[in-house]
């Protein structure tokens, strides 16, 4: 499969005073398949957000690479650039916030339609119908306002206004942590689906670790600003290698009883990580029962330890 995008070395600090810089994103590539989904999973503040929001040119890079097509996005220039914001779509995580609530539903779809002047009158009325059926709303909702709809109609709102702009690729950032459990699958099978009927690829930002290998072809786990692990998601979950992983995946409850009894919880301890002013070495040391001493002094590297499964750690 080509490449959709993809991220080299990319860095994005936050000076927060003077002698502080907060690392959200420290030295990170992946790449990202035309069709795939790739997962990014980590506790909050791991930079899982940031990350995505500087793919999409929200925030700007503090070093590094983000190819589009294989064009240096921070390069593109008039239309060009204008293809790329076009193109380059989010869903938010809080279906809440991210409504006005002044607007009518139609006119909050219709906002990258009127940006981009897409469609006018009559055509841009049929559009807005037309996306409100594709995320299972209908057109009598395109007069109300958001306050008259529930937490998971309101994300599929957004999702229509994510799509309106016929997008090649969206950032889900966290599209289903505000939303009560049992609407959650729903909202993910919607994704699912959109994204077959579509043709899209999406870089899905969440904490939930099952959500996630339900919809993720691919998952990449982040850790204090740093990718420590990357593989099909049926590898990354059958058989983590980075202790980091491992551990996050021991909080997961499983279902099969057989299963359980084989997999430990594993409690992490040590202090509590920052990523303001890291020290040099895994940033995970601190935290990590198979630590070495090269471990807190030299900062391990993403490796292909097999195919296609990556991961950033002195044991392998
Ligand atoms: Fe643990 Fe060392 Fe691997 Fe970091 S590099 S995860 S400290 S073994």
């Amino acid at each position: 499969n080509e490449n959709l995008i993809e991220v080299k070395n990319l860095k994005k600090y936050f000076k927060i005073s003077k002698h502080d810089i907060l690392k959200a994103v420290d030295n990170v590539s992946f790449n990202i398949r035309k069709g795939e989904t790739l997962g990014l999973v980590g506790e909050s503040g791991c930079g899982k957000t940031t990350c995505g929001r500087t793919v999409l040119g929200l925030y700007e890079a503090t070093d590094g690479e983000i190819l589009f097509k294989g064009k240096d996005i921070s390069k593109l220039r008039g239309n060009e650039k204008k293809e790329f914001t076009k193109n380059a779509q989010i869903i938010f995580q809080d279906p809440y916030a991210s409504l006005d609530a002044r607007m009518t539903v139609g006119d909050i779809i219709a906002e990258g339609i009127d940006i981009h002047n897409l469609h006018t009158g009559k055509e841009r009325t049929e559009k807005i119908y037309e996306l409100l059926s594709l995320v299972g709303l209908n057109k009598e909702h395109a007069s109300r306002f958001p306050h008259e709809f529930s937490g998971g109609q309101r994300q599929r709102i957004g999702i229509a206004r994510a799509l309106a702009v016929e997008p090649e690729f969206i950032v889900c950032d966290e599209p289903i942590s505000a939303l009560d459990v049992s609407i959650q699958a729903q909202v993910v099978n919607l994704l699912i689906n959109l994204q077959r009927n579509l043709g899209l690829t999406y870089l899905f930002i969440a904490h939930d670790l099952s959500m996630v290998k339900h919809i993720s072809d691919r998952v990449g786990v982040m850790y204090l600003g740093n990718l420590v692990e990357l593989a099909s998601s049926g590898v990354l979950y059958d058989k983590p290698l980075h202790p980091y992983t491992q551990a996050l995946l021991s909080a997961i409850p499983i279902p099969d009883p057989d299963v359980s009894r084989t997999r430990k919880r594993i409690m992490l301890e040590g202090e509590v990580p920052s990523p303001i002013n890291p020290k040099p070495g895994c940033r995970f040391a601190p935290r990590c029962k198979y630590a070495k001493p090269i471990c807190k002094e030299v900062d391990p590297v993403l490796k292909e330890v097999e195919k296609d499964h990556f991961v950033s750690c002195h044991l392998y």
